[in-house]
């Protein structure tokens, strides 16, 4: 059973033994992790040591004196680059990246679900991806696995999780059990989400490519359930994303003052069309846009459908990026074969090919998702203060983004996953 305990609650600030995760060593009190190259979250800041005390930050030094005599120390070399953890701001803990999730999942009873998700979990943070943005689960089954983790953090990245997605009856994503007609509902279901401890409301403003009977191009909710789910959201401190392919559904979510829009493909019934008006309200806005980008090469997609729309997709983001938009590494990591749950470095990748910087491809993964994900005080910065979830990686990482594959250590909270 599920208890009703919030998981968003003030993270609690005193000192922690030493935590030994189900998998993985303990954490030791003082560490000092030492690479030939930090890179913030934001910036590159050359060779330097980051010191954690417990399961957070004490400082980062870059002035090369020597760590404390009672530190354990980590020495990467003078290759590596020490960053952030990844913040993968859009993924499905509860589908398993194998063919049709969408067709199993109602075969799979919610103990053999969470053993799933909780696998998935692990793939995640194993390639260093320390924090995920759940944006739809069943049965609230993401808080249970949050809290799980918390308790041995060695196990799993951080979890913000939006609990089931508000659809339409019968519309996309029906599965997940989110179904509300009509603001009232609509308003309802904001307020059980909130009652529970999702830390975001996820509303699927358009139909979506994986459900059965499902129009991906069309809208699933008009205007006025649009601002009722926000408005709610926003009334109980919660952040409001909206899932949006169409063009309407896009310009709807915008003008309701939704925090973010995922996906944003600008589908139509047999391809892609953004108009310059719609792209200019969104970068005007300033919503964060979740890109929904990364494939592992040469695995199956979602549908053939989707790869057919892939380089119409790709030109929209260019255009969204040369505009100015707000855009986060998301991955919607579990859909398909194409989409693991360690796809997210593909993600970034995709983000340099459609024209960031190496160091803005990465901010989109580490400080801007963090805020995206309103988890700044904790994630996404290597800063005294912020939770040491850590990744090192390969040489060359500003010059070549696929050096994040090269994978040298993990850490949460202070442990060392990897
Ligand atoms: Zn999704």
């Amino acid at each position: 059973m599920i208890s009703d305990q919030p998981q968003n609650a003030p993270h609690d600030r005193a000192p922690c033994p030493p935590d030994r995760g189900r998998t993985g060593p303990a954490r030791p009190a003082v560490l000092a992790v030492r690479a030939g190259n930090l890179f913030d979250g934001r910036r590159a800041l050359g060779p330097g040591t980051v010191l954690t005390e417990g399961r957070r930050i004490t400082a980062v030094d870059t002035s090369g004196s020597m760590p404390p005599a009672h530190a354990e120390v980590v020495d990467l070399g003078a290759g590596a680059w020490l960053l952030p953890g990844l913040i993968d701001t859009h993924v499905h803990l509860c589908f398993d990246a194998q063919d049709d999730v969408a067709g199993r999942l109602p075969d799979t009873d919610d103990t053999t679900l969470l053993t799933a998700m909780r696998a998935a979990a692990r793939t995640a943070v194993h390639a260093g991806v320390t924090t995920v943005r759940d944006l739809g689960d069943r049965n609230y089954l993401s808080l249970a696995l949050a809290r799980d983790i918390a308790a041995h953090p060695g196990t799993g990245p951080h979890i913000v999780a939006s609990g089931p997605p508000l659809t339409v009856p019968g519309g996309h994503c029906h599965f997940l059990g989110g179904e509300a007609r009509g603001a009232d509902a609509v308003r309802a279901a904001v307020r059980e989400r909130h009652a529970r401890g999702c830390s975001v409301v996820k509303v699927m403003a358009s139909g979506g490519v994986m459900t059965p009977g499902s129009a991906a191009h069309l809208s699933q909710y008009g205007p006025r359930e649009l601002r009722a789910a926000v408005e709610e959201a926003h009334r109980l401190g919660l952040p409001a994303v909206a899932h949006v392919h169409g063009g309407q559904a896009v310009v709807d979510a915008v003008d309701a003052g939704f925090d973010g829009i995922e996906h944003v493909t600008f589908m139509t019934v047999d391809g892609v069309a953004a108009d310059a008006g719609a792209i200019h309200k969104i970068v005007r806005s300033g919503v964060f846009v979740g890109t929904t980008v990364g494939q592992r090469p040469g695995a199956r997609p979602l549908s053939t459908g989707a790869a057919a729309r892939r380089s119409g997709i790709r030109e929209v983001r260019r255009r969204l990026l040369s505009a100015g938009a707000r855009m986060t590494a998301g991955s919607d990591a579990g859909i398909a074969p194409d989409k693991p749950h360690n796809v997210l470095p593909h993600g970034i990748e995709a983000l340099v090919g459609i024209g960031m910087t190496p160091v803005e491809a990465l901010r989109a993964a580490t400080s801007e998702a963090a805020i995206a994900c309103r988890a700044q005080d904790r994630k996404g910065m290597l800063a005294p203060g912020r939770d040491a979830d850590l990744l090192a990686v390969g040489p060359g990482l500003l010059t070549d983004i696929t050096a994040l594959r090269d994978v040298r250590a993990v850490f949460r909270e202070g442990i060392r996953v990897r």
